[in-house]
């Protein structure tokens, strides 16, 4: 029996998935998701692979959260105000 992790590392390596998506397929709640995924970068690391963040984006304005370094969705746009931000998504490379 494959551990939670080994299973998300699996699923992150075949594509790329949001904290909801692997929330859903694994059947585990969002926040259990983020908190695996800090282990998940440095186990993956000393692998020779990468977890790789592609940023939030504000669906109003465009403003990509590129600079940011939690995993978790933001909660507002710091340029236009706008709290529709699309959730950030990960892949294992
Ligand atoms: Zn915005």
């Amino acid at each position: 029996m494959r551990t939670l992790r080994q299973q998300m590392i699996t699923l992150l390596s075949h594509g790329v998935c949001s904290a909801r998506d692997l929330s859903q397929m694994l059947r585990i709640q969002e926040k259990e998701v983020y908190s695996h995924l800090s282990h998940i970068a440095r186990s993956v690391f000393s692998q020779r692979h990468r977890l790789v963040v592609i940023p939030s984006q504000c669906l109003v304005c465009g403003y990509l959260f590129d600079k940011r370094k939690r995993f978790t969705r933001p909660g507002r746009c710091p340029r236009c105000k706008g709290e529709r931000i699309e959730e950030p998504r990960f892949q294992v490379v």
